[in-house]
């Protein structure tokens, strides 16, 4: 970590203005190489976080008066000695001194390298430095907040909390091991199981919340299917329309269907359009069928439209029942129906629906939020657990648990469980990176942009 190394922190288009960021031991020799500060008696008192007017020089050459905000070791953003030079917004302007630090020996960054020196330096744990990626990119403001919430360190503290209760349990064991006086022995266990189950608890109330993180961070999967003509593209249309429609290249979209992110009141919604799918099924397009089926099965939300007062068809009704946790029933076209009366057989819940009155929209939205929160989660703000990496070592980490304590209820030898034990440990210190191989971090970092 010796290298200083810099990098553009803004978007280089045209804007008002560009921030090249410096970070490591040789930047304020490189900023004393071409900073010429405008008050020579401000810039000799080195305050430790101060913004300085001056110009950037290369050599003799002016190329731009700047501001810039110093940021002294250790209280910066990756603890190093920071700079950064706000420059005018041409893209130019901004490459011209970037070349310049670069000639004057800082290194290009890679992406995410300000933010793994953060972490290695102890500024950051792995689930607030996710948590800076997804607040970038996060696409809705429930997103958005969540991400914040994680950033603030709310959540690495709960975790951190698990991984001490861990760490005493395997505390405790030791201790067990070296007195293992037979009376003693089976108070002991009674403790050790207390312990143990309470880290399950917190562990699984942590896992009951990443369900409702991972829906704020990833979208809901969602599949909008029915027969032909029943209204599905004029639903998705309007949907897009009204609600705020944001195009998305959302990793993991796979190429052969169209996925379109909608925002419907704060969840973000990832719709798989199947409409011309369903629409080719009289033309004995097996595969397309079979895509739609394998689309269902895939989905967290299916949103089923079908017709006022048309009977369910065989289809509809085999998408019901096999789906009915995640099916929301919409019956279009209610403005068709005259004085008729709605009646719906086979099925209790269903919102009344017509596209082209747009009546229906809210109880969909307040549908989809009631799945959502489902009544246990009031406030996004609320530290969640939402990274799926992170909820897989949370998983592994219950697994390991659980496993101890069924070692310990079917009397095994306090050695056999402490295995156990220090494998949760060890999935624990994998989440927050107290433990963590190289190649995962720069997997990590290396989904960051340059510059952050
Ligand atoms: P899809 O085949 O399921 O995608 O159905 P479309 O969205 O293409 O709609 C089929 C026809 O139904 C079109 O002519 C729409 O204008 C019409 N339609 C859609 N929604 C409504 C509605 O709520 N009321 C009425 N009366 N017509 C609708
Ligand atoms: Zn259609």
């Amino acid at each position: 970590m010796e290298e200083t190394i810099v990098a553009p922190a803004t978007a280089m288009g045209e804007a008002s203005i560009h921030i090249i960021r410096l970070s490591g031991p040789d930047s304020a020799r490189i900023i004393g190489e071409c900073f010429v500060p405008k008050s020579k008696e401000r810039w000799s008192l080195q305050g430790n976080f101060t913004l300085y007017l001056g110009t950037f020089k290369d050599g003799e050459r002016v190329l731009d008066e700047v501001l810039i905000s110093k940021m002294s070791a250790p209280n910066s953003f990756t603890g190093e000695d920071v700079y950064e030079i706000n420059c005018h917004g041409g893209p130019f302007i901004a490459q011209r001194i970037l070349n310049t630090c670069l000639r004057h020996g800082a290194h290009l960054a890679e992406p995410g390298e300000f933010s793994k020196r953060a972490f290695l330096n102890g500024k950051l744990d792995l689930v607030q430095a996710e948590a800076i990626i997804d607040l970038i990119t996060s696409k809705t403001e429930s997103s958005a907040d969540l991400a914040l919430s994680q950033l603030s360190g709310g959540l690495s503290k709960q975790i951190m909390d698990l991984r001490e209760k861990i760490l005493e349990i395997l505390a405790f064991i030791e201790a067990g091991i070296d007195f293992p006086e037979d009376d003693v022995e089976s108070l002991d266990r009674n403790a050790l199981n207390y312990r143990i189950e309470k880290a399950i608890s917190i562990t699984n109330d942590l896992l009951k919340g990443s369900k409702t993180g991972k829906i704020l961070r990833e979208g809901l999967l969602t599949v909008i299917a029915g027969r032909p003509n029943v209204g599905k593209s004029s639903l998705l249309n309007a949907l897009l329309k009204e609600e705020r429609a944001i195009v998305t290249d959302i990793p993991g979209t796979t190429r052969d269907e169209i996925r379109e992110s909608v925002n419907v009141g704060g969840i973000l919604l990832q719709l798989v359009d199947t409409a011309g799918i369903w629409e080719s099924e009289d033309t004995v397009e097996r595969i397309g069928i079979e895509r739609t089926w394998a689309a269902l099965k895939k989905a967290d939300l299916i949103i089923l439209v079908i017709q006022a007062n048309v009977p369910f068809s065989e289809e509809e009704l085999t998408i019901f029942q096999t789906y009915a946790e995640k099916v929301i029933v919409l019956v279009n076209k209610i403005d068709l129906l005259n004085n008729e009366i709605l009646s719906i057989n086979n099925i209790e819940h269903w919102i009344p629906f017509s596209v082209l009155l747009h009546q229906g929209f809210d109880k969909l939205e307040e549908e989809i939020k009631r799945r959502v929160y489902q009544g246990e989660v009031k406030n996004y703000s609320e530290p969640l657990l939402s990274n799926a990496r992170q909820i897989s070592s949370l998983e592994h980490s219950y697994t390991a648990l659980q496993q101890a304590k069924s070692s310990l209820n079917s009397l095994m030898p306090w050695d056999i469980i402490s295995i156990d034990i220090r494998q949760a440990l060890q999935y624990i210190s994998e989440l927050t990176g107290h433990n963590v191989q190289e190649s995962l971090l720069e997997d990590i970092f290396s989904r960051f942009c340059i510059g952050k």
